[in-house]
């Protein structure tokens, strides 16, 4: 079975990031790079002051959703577990009493034919009022520029559509692939058009990333999942080309990171908080609180634990912060980041 960068397989690899479903300034200097939208929105004053850390407000920048009678998902054969329908009244269910308020949907790589569909689908979810989505992330591929260009033109003045994902870790993309000329036009007509993109990669082949970033100076970028480093993968070299390929992308001013993913490298029946700090810890340093953003990454979580125990292991790591810091990893930087609005939904305790 192939093996990737750090020795694991790949079915391995599409269990623990599934991700596969799956800004700014220097780093060290805070203030994240608005859009001339979040800066009209980012001090909506609607929400209460949150004074008791259990009742932080939520925002969850990485939420999947997928129908599997609308949806054909071909990763869904590696990861028999989450073959099921997962739809929003699941993620009610999921996050109840969590103080969710707002979400952002991201792309589940769906069949490259229904990346229209999908679309639509997470619009008319983030129009309507009964649910929190107020935002998407959706899929593309941008290495088919000339039919990238006619997809995502589409949506240049949709405003819930923040940007694009391609997961870049699996068997059709090699390192090396978000390099070629077309995928890099791509990715500066996102800039053009506003919009954002995922890095969703290999933990090994993050400078390509970075790589990337340089070339397309106007798109603002997210690192999905503190950069994909498996908890349980202790290997020094491993670590230390992850380490190098985060302070890289940390070292350019539109790249944000996502604080997410990784509990699900984390083994499922003994994991512990502890497991995953050194990865959030490093993450959390590198790119300064105020470039960081809590994700669910539901419901590929739940390979590990329920999306509760993610929250509250993050909760337990980062007790030590200011509330203000807190505040802003699980609310208040993705509200500024994407310009997310408020919508008439509330959160049922
Ligand atoms: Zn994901």
């Amino acid at each position: 079975m192939k093996t990737y960068h750090s020795g694991i397989t790949r079915r391995d690899f599409v269990r623990r990031t599934l991700t596969a479903a799956g800004a700014a300034a220097t780093a060290g200097n805070s203030a994240l790079m608005l859009s001339d939208s979040a800066k009209l929105t980012a001090a909506e004053p609607k929400e209460k002051p949150v004074t008791d850390p259990n009742a932080f407000l939520i925002v969850d920048t990485h939420q999947h959703l997928w129908d599997v009678s609308k949806f054909t998902l071909a990763w869904h054969k590696e990861a028999p577990k989450l073959a099921k329908s997962h739809v929003m009244s699941d993620y009610f269910a999921a996050t109840r009493g969590l103080n969710v308020t707002k979400t952002v949907y991201m792309e589940v790589d769906v069949d490259p034919g229904q990346q229209v569909k999908e679309a639509e689908y997470v619009l008319d979810l983030c129009q309507r009022d009964d649910n929190p989505m107020v935002a998407a992330v959706i899929s593309g591929r941008p290495a088919d520029h000339d039919t990238f260009k006619n997809y995502i033109s589409k949506y240049k003045d949709t405003p819930q559509i923040k940007g694009v994902r391609q997961v870049l870790h699996g068997d059709g993309t090699p390192a090396g692939f978000c390099l070629a000329p077309t995928f890099v036009k791509s990715v500066q007509l996102l800039g053009d058009l506003g919009k954002s993109f995922d890095l969703c990669m290999r933990s090994g082949e993050l400078l390509d990333g970075e790589k990337l970033v340089a070339q397309c100076p106007k798109t603002r970028f997210i690192v999905d999942h503190c950069g994909n480093m498996s908890v349980q993968d202790l290997d020094e070299k491993h670590r230390a080309v992850w380490m190098t390929g985060m302070k890289a992308l940390a070292q350019r001013s539109n790249v944000i990171c996502k604080i997410s993913g990784i509990i699900a490298s984390a083994k499922p029946d003994s994991w512990k908080p502890a497991d995953l700090e050194p990865n959030i810890r490093f993450t959390l340093e590198t790119f300064g609180i105020d470039r960081c953003i809590f994700a669910s990454d539901w419901p590929v979580c739940t390979l590990t634990a329920p999306l509760k125990d993610w929250v509250d292991a993050l909760k337990s790591i980062v007790r030590d912060r200011s509330s203000a810091d807190q505040r802003k990893l699980f609310h208040d930087n993705a509200v500024k980041f994407y310009g997310l609005k408020n919508k008439a939904w509330k959160a049922k305790t």
